[in-house]
């Protein structure tokens, strides 16, 4: 029977090294000294960010498990990266492990991150280690590079700008309330299983856009972008008030998966509220001035990504008011999880 063996700093860093550490041809050392050193690539600007996760606050044990807390800690992070159309490249992770974990523990969690990582190329190349008295924290940096002077930034979108998001809205949200609030679980019976996996996938293992992005940037396609983490309310408004702009989005052309409406139909939700409101579904909201969207749809296409149109930026004095199907035209509210009292207190903010 395998011996579950205490944690050893150096011997847990040896082990992170030998199975997570890379070395790619920007690498001059990687993980194993003082610090890392990384040749930039000529013409280029770095950009950079950072998450800070802990136990209790960001994510729960109880639901996800910590292969699931690595995956989507390192698709917060290049889905920053992707929002800003650069190149995902690397990564340092800070770990404050409780007394109880094992080797084996890290070992889960660096999987789930790593496997989010890898395919989009994103190499391990440092961090930091350290014992938690109360629950487990977790920090990563992804670092990333782009042409100079290519970066989108949020401030970039004008009045007669198209709004568009990649993939569909307010799975992640329904994924976490099929977890965690038991009214919402009965509901879920009335659902499918593939249904129900559909939304637990799409809140635990959510995908970064930094394909998408990067063409977005380099096609110079977009005005202005951000990922969807707090949800489509909340990060218009972002980005509305960052180029100093206002929106019109139609309800009735916002992106829903078919799970997402049994879903709500089942819950008794109304499913546009969870396309709202919902969070972390970490897709792109970006704006495109209308002389670029026939060669946005064709980069789309060549992609296989699922864009849609929801609506336009309007002058400043339009506000961010949202088209009903009804047709009628209401100020969109900065949404705040009402709907999921419940669930709003399990939720993870990042
Ligand atoms: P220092 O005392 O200089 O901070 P450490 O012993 O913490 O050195 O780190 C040694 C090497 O191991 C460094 O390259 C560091 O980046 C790496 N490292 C430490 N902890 C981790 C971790 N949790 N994940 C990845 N690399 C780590
Ligand atoms: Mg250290």
């Amino acid at each position: 029977m395998a011996r579950q063996t205490r944690l050893h700093e150096f011997r847990l860093i040896e082990q992170l090294r030998r199975t997570f550490g890379r070395t790619g041809p920007g690498v001059v050392r990687g993980i194993g000294d003082d610090a890392a050193v990384i040749t930039p690539a000529r013409g280029r600007q770095l950009v950079l960010t950072t998450d800070l996760l802990a136990e209790g606050v960001h994510f729960d044990l109880r639901t996800a498990s910590l292969e699931d807390i690595g995956y989507k800690a390192a698709v917060a992070n290049i889905s920053d990266i992707a929002a800003m159309g650069a190149r995902p490249e690397y990564a340092l992770v800070s770990i404050a492990l409780p007394v109880s974990y094992t080797a084996q523990h890290v070992l889960r969690l660096y999987r789930g991150m790593m496997g989010a990582c890898r395919p989009h190329g994103v190499t391990l190349i440092g961090g930091d280690t350290s014992a938690s008295r109360r629950g487990l924290f977790l920090s990563l940096t992804v670092t990333g590079s782009i042409p100079a002077g290519t970066a989108l930034m949020r401030t970039g979108a004008r009045a007669g700008d198209l709004l568009y998001v990649t993939g569909t809205l307010g799975d992640a949200l329904a994924g976490l309330a099929l977890l965690s609030g038991s009214r919402r679980r009965r509901a879920a019976r009335s659902l499918t299983s593939s249904e129900r996996q559909f939304l637990i996938i799409r809140h635990h293992r959510p995908a970064a856009q930094a394909r998408l992005g990067q063409a977005l940037s380099a096609h110079r396609l977009a005005s202005a972008a951000i990922d969807l983490s707090d949800g489509l309310s909340g990060d218009l408004h972002h980005l509305c008030e960052q180029s100093r702009v206002g929106a019109e989005i139609d309800a009735a052309s916002l992106p829903l998966s078919p799970a997402l409406r049994a879903y709500a139909r089942s819950s008794d939700t109304d499913p546009l509220a969870l396309a709202l409101q919902g969070g972390e579904d970490y897709e792109l909201l970006f704006t495109v001035p209308q002389t670029k969207q026939r060669a946005l749809h064709r980069v789309a296409r060549h992609q296989g990504r699922q864009l849609t149109c929801i609506g336009m930026i309007r002058p400043p004095s339009f506000g961010v008011r949202v088209r009903e199907t009804s047709g009628r035209v209401r100020r969109l509210p900065v949404t705040s999880y009402v709907h999921f009292r419940d669930v709003a207190s399990e939720r993870s903010p990042w």
